[in-house]
Parts: C-alpha cells; sequence; structure tokens
C-alpha cells in the first residue's frame, strides 16, 4: 500500500487548541482545564510531549524565579533587568505579567515532583544567580508534561502542524489548523475557536558551527524549526522584533552553558595569553552605544562584543578559567553535575579531546544566531496586554491574543518579553489559556466555520513533497541529485548559507548592510520558488519539508526586519556595518511587520515602547 493511497484525514474539534506541548503548551494546557472545566482541550505535538521542545534533555536551573515569598525580588525588578538587558527595548506589560505569577508556577513543579535545591542554612531555594534557582532537572519535562497530560481533553503526539485554518464567515479570525502524523500519514484537521501556538522557537535558520561531522550539533534544540513564528506570519499576524536574534557564549565544539560557571563557581575568562581583555574594550562599546556599557549587570550582547572584538584583534581563543575553581571537591562536583543534568554532550566533548578543566582552561565560542522570544532575546509575535496594566494602545483584545482574532501564543511564540526561560514561558502559557477559555466562553454559540475547500486545498500542498518524489525519483540522474526536485536538507544548507553569508551570520562576524539584505532576500526568494519542488521520500522528510518551509518564512522576516532597523542596537548578536551604533533618537521602539500570503509582500512599522516601571 502507498503511503499516499492508504491516507486518513481525521477530525478534531476542540475550544482550545494547544499547538506545541513544551514549557509554555504544557502550561496552557493545564491552566485551560482550570478555567475551562467543561471545555474541549487539546493539545498536539509533533514530537510526544513527555520529551519535547527546549527542555526535553532536563535543566539544571529555572533561569526565572522572583523567590517573592522570601522579599528576594519584586516583579518590577525583573522588568528592569530584563530591559536593562536588552538595550532598552521590552515590552514591560508583557514582562511584569509574567514576573508577577511565574513563582507559582514554581511551586506546582515542586508540588508534582521537582527536586529544588535549598540553601540548607536558610531552606530557601538554592539561587545560582539573582533569578536562577538550581534544581535536580533531568526529569523536568515530564513532570510538566504529566500535569498537561491529566488536564487535556486528548493529547495529539507526532503529528506536525503545517498550516492554520482561517475562519470563512469573518475575515482576520482563526479557525483551526491542519497538520500530519510523522508515523502514519494520516491528515488532520483540527476545528478550534481559540488556538494558542506555543511552537518554540528556531535553530538551523542561520549556518551552525558544526557543519558535516558535527551536523546536528547546535546550541539550541535542532528539532525548534520556527513554526511558531511561520504559522502566525502566514496567517497574517503582526510580529515584533524578529531582527534581535540571540548569539550565545558557550564552551566550544559541546555548546555546554555558562551560567553556572560564571555565577556559582565564580569562574571568569581571560584571551589567549591570560590576559583581562573586556576593560581593552570599553571606549570602542561606548562610543557605540553610549552609556548602556555602564550597567548592571552588562547587558548579554555587550559581553559578546568584547569577546569578538578580542577574537579580531587575533588574540583568541577565548579561555574560561576554572582551573582555579576546579580545585575545589564541591565545585569540581557542580562544574561536572551542571552538563550531566543538561548537555552531556559537553562532558563527552572534553573526554574525546582530553579537557579536563581541573588542568586545562576550556576555549569559549560565540554560537551562529537563534531566533526565540523566551531567552535573552524577543523576537516573536506581537501581542495584546493585560487588561489592567497594558497601556491602551498595546490593547485590541484579550491578554496574549495576536492581531488575529482567536489566536493566542506564549513561550518563544510572543515577542517583546525577553528572560522568562523555562518557568516564565510555562507561566505565560497559563496566562494565554486563561483568556483563551475567557475569549471561548464570550463567543456563547458562536463557532467559527472552516471551509472544506481551505483544507482540501491545503492537503494537497501539505503532501506536494511526496508526489514530487514519487514522481521525479525515476529521475535520478546520480546519487541524490535529481532534476526535478531538491531535498529537505539540501534546501536547509541552502537557506542557511544565505542567512549566514547575508544577513549576519558566523562567517561575516554576524555583520550585515543593506545592500547585502537587499541580495540575501532576492535569494530567500529564489530559494522559496525552488521549495515548491522539495522532493520527500517518506514521512520523515516530510516533516523536515514543512520544517525547512517555517525556517524559510522566519528567515524573511528576520532579514526584513533587519533591513528596517537601520542601527546597531544589539552589537554582539548582530552588526549593521552601514549603521554602526544604536541611535535611540529613531530607534527606541519596536518593529513590527505583517505578511500578505497573497501577494507575498512585507510591511514594516514602528511601535512606541512604552517605560511604565521606574
Ligand atoms: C539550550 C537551551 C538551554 C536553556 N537553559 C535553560 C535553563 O537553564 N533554565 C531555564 O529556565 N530555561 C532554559 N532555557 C529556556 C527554555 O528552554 C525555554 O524558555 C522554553 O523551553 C520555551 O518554551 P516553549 O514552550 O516556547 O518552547 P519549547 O519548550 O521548545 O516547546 C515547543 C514545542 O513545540 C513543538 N512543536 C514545534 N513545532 C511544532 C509543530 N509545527 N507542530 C506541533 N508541535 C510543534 C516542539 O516539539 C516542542 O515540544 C534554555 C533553552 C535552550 C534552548
Amino acid at each position: 500500500m502507498g503511503l499516499l493511497s492508504g491516507r486518513k484525514t481525521v477530525y478534531v474539534d476542540s475550544d482550545v487548541l494547544v499547538i506545541g506541548g513544551g514549557m509554555a503548551g504544557c502550561g496552557a494546557t493545564y491552566e485551560a482545564r482550570y478555567w475551562g472545566r467543561d471545555l474541549n482541550i487539546v493539545c498536539v505535538e509533533k514530537a510526544n510531549i513527555e520529551r519535547s521542545g527546549a527542555v526535553a534533555q532536563g535543566l539544571y536551573a529555572i533561569n526565572c524565579y522572583m523567590g517573592m515569598q522570601w522579599d528576594e525580588n519584586q516583579p518590577e525588578d525583573h522588568v528592569r533587568y530584563a530591559r536593562n538587558d536588552l538595550m532598552g527595548l521590552v515590552r514591560e506589560d508583557l514582562g511584569y505579567d509574567i514576573a508577577r505569577h511565574v513563582d507559582s508556577s514554581v511551586h506546582k513543579f515542586e508540588e508534582w515532583g521537582l527536586p529544588i535545591m535549598r540553601d540548607p542554612e536558610t531552606g530557601q531555594y538554592q539561587r545560582e544567580g539573582k533569578w536562577q534557582i538550581m534544581i535536580h532537572g533531568e526529569s523536568y519535562k515530564p513532570i510538566v508534561a504529566e500535569a498537561a497530560r491529566k488536564a487535556a481533553s486528548k493529547v495529539y503526539n507526532r503529528i506536525m502542524v503545517t498550516h492554520l485554518l482561517m475562519d470563512k464567515t469573518k475575515a482576520n479570525r482563526v479557525a483551526g489548523a491542519v497538520g500530519f502524523n510523522v508515523r502514519t500519514g494520516d491528515f488532520y484537521v483540527f476545528r478550534a475557536p481559540a488556538v494558542i501556538v506555543a511552537a518554540g522557537g528556531a535553530s538551523h535558520i542561520f549556518k551552525p558551527r558544526s557543519v558535516g561531522e558535527g551536523m546536528g550539533r547546535t546550541w539550541y534544540a535542532p528539532w525548534s524549526s520556527a513554526s511558531a513564528y511561520a504559522l502566525p506570519i502566514l496567517a497574517g499576524a503582526k510580529m515584533t522584533q524578529m531582527e534581535n536574534r540571540i548569539v550565545l557564549t558557550r564552551f566550544k565544539d559541546g555548546y555546554g552553558p555558562v551560567g553556572a560557571y560564571f555565577l556559582h563557581l565564580k569562574t571568569y575568562t581571560e584571551n589567549a595569553y591570560g590576559d583581562e581583555y573586556e576593560s581593552n574594550w570599553y571606549e570602542n562599546t561606548k562610543e557605540l552605544v553610549g552609556d548602556y556599557i555602564d550597567r548592571h549587570p552588562v547587558p548579554t550582547c555587550l559581553r559578546n562584543h568584547a569577546i569578538l572584538e578580542e577574537l579580531k584583534a587575533g588574540r583568541g581563543p577565548i579561555r574560561m578559567v576554572t582551573k582555579e575553581a576546579f580545585q575545589d571537591p564541591h565545585k569540581e562536583t557542580i562544574g561536572w553535575e551542571n552538563f550531566l543534568g543538561m548537555t552531556i554532550g559537553q562532558a563527552v566533548v572534553w573526554a574525546s579531546q582530553n579537557i579536563d578543566p581541573k588542568h586545562t582552561n576550556p576555549e569559549l565560542t560565540t554560537s551562529e544566531p537563534y531566533v526565540m522570544g523566551s531567552h535573552a532575546t524577543c523576537s516573536g509575535a506581537w501581542a495584546s496586554g493585560p487588561e489592567d496594566y497594558a497601556p491602551s494602545e498595546y490593547q485590541w483584545g484579550y491578554n496574549r491574543m495576536m492581531t488575529v482574532d482567536g489566536l493566542f501564543g506564549a513561550g518563544d511564540t510572543i515577542g517583546g518579553t525577553a528572560h522568562k526561560f523555562s518557568s516564565g514561558s510555562f507561566a505565560e502559557g497559563r496566562i494565554a489559556a486563561k483568556a483563551a477559555v475567557n475569549y471561548v466562553k464570550d463567543l456563547g454559540k458562536e463557532r467559527p466555520q472552516v471551509s472544506e475547500a481551505e483544507y482540501k486545498n491545503l492537503e494537497k500542498v501539505v503532501f506536494r513533497p511526496m508526489e514530487n518524489y514519487e514522481v521525479g525519483r525515476n529521475e535520478i540522474v546520480a546519487g541524490t541529485v535529481s532534476p526535478s526536485y531538491i531535498l529537505p536538507l539540501q534546501g536547509l544548507q541552502r537557506l542557511e548559507k544565505i542567512m549566514d553569508e547575508y544577513v549576519g551570520g558566523i562567517s561575516s562576524h554576524y555583520t550585515t548592510n543593506e545592500p547585502l539584505l537587499t541580495r540575501g532576500l532576492e535569494l530567500l526568494e529564489m530559494l522559496k520558488q525552488d521549495l515548491n519542488h522539495l522532493g520527500a521520500e517518506d514521512l520523515h522528510q516530510l516533516q523536515r519539508s514543512w520544517e525547512l518551509q517555517h525556517r524559510l518564512l522566519a528567515s524573511e522576516s528576520v532579514t526584513h526586519h533587519t533591513m528596517f532597523r537601520t542601527e546597531t542596537r544589539w552589537p554582539g548578536y548582530y552588526y549593521r556595518g552601514d549603521h554602526p551604533k544604536l541611535d535611540d533618537n529613531d530607534w527606541h521602539c519596536f518593529t513590527l511587520s505583517q505578511y500578505d500570503r497573497d501577494s507575498g509582500s512585507w510591511e514594516m512599522e514602528k511601535a512606541p515602547v512604552y517605560h511604565i516601571v521606574d
């Protein structure tokens, strides 16, 4: 039986549809049940929520916890911190909303069985830094997933959502989504008045440092494939800050995190000659960004900047000085456990390269850029804010609703709110779900209507790569080379190369300019045309095909945003060579884009930044 001939279409009706069962999706599913006891709550996930998303492998720290019960921090403090780190530009209403709710989510995790380390003297959670608390987090994701599983009417694992469905009776209103089961090939039509997109961020947009022998080894999860952006973009939702890609300083080759090393082990960095180098770049950085370099803590991007300049000056590699800290057996244990809880690969890389941090100071490097909305970066959808706190210009509907009616988002999906991390993403999922339930209840008996013609047409579009392969495979001239289709991997590598060379990736020291971006857009357009000829030999490759399509759309958005913002706001994340300085007069604002799927055009605009917290 051919895969195509045996395909079924499965219809699923729900009141609230959650797309992506990662941290935000699990939070949304859990909370939707609390407010919507009698509602039909469905979560759809392309992997299995037990171990999916960026937290799949576990974490060693929860990076967003106020500690209000011990008067450690207040929500306003976190807004100030995130604002400073993002060089002045965050949605303070959304950030405040998460900060005021995040602690209760962390308390839930503990109640559900997550072991949180405690300070033996005070009994309070063990702090790694001002915002981070330490956990034994290997099973963090299964613990959170269990709560979502118990709350959901049904969780559909192994279904990749490819498109949202729109209401045929009312323009600009969502009506559901379609996707396919990556194991059986069945086509799914989900009908729902409220849809919450929680599909994570995007890796493999830019060419990674590890290619060939190490392909797939990236800092961010390789399966985070930009659906969180492509789905709303295609539905016409406005996006914000898509230029604000993130670059991470990490241990070389294994991308092992450095947070616990800096904060808990108190290790520090030096150049190849054993010298402190950050102060050398103080004047240079001040020249570019003014007094942002004097802020405490120094914004993440500016710390990258000093490393990049030192490397360009020929004094690399930069090393983390671990030899001193690792003489203390307690710190040595923490140093290794830090990786064993979430990045085992780094321990393996060190073992394979004869690096014992007790005797050798390991190298650091800067990663390729990623697009996400929950780390030290804030790309994502433009969302309505909380009723009691958002300025009127940031409110057009329900909390966390995008500019499309009934379409909500949380976690990496929502823009303008950096530093939510795992706990904040879960909390934001809860916030979005509460609003989505209110939206559904306010609709009463009225329901959006799904157009049969729309989903029938999408079915053809979704499975086209398999047909292309079926038809074209007889023409293969050699190995995998075919005149009539391209494979998803070939398309992905072409995308990464374009983004790397034209939009500010590693090979150009993260630097771009208007002519490069213009050419980059032309090349992306050509790639887009060629992707009509993607060929998928099986369902796995079909999934890769749609991941690539989603990455391409997100990349286009990143490129348009980067072109629009004619300044360098975040040196260390990327540089506009033609506008090398921060420009607070013209660009102390958000950038917004809107895609028109009929014409394929993008519209850009500015939106004001309101400082609500002193
Ligand atoms: C390397 C790394 C280290 C981190 N370290 C920490 C840390 O130490 N502490 C901390 O608190 N936070 C940390 N974070 C941040 C935290 O992991 C994220 O903030 C959080 O996972 C974001 O939640 P999310 O739900 O938006 O995305 P995710 O948790 O990634 O979930 C997205 C989900 O959507 C699914 N999905 C994607 N596309 C589709 C589709 N088309 N159809 C159906 N399902 C889809 C995915 O499979 C996934 O399950 C780290 C993140 C990374 C990448």
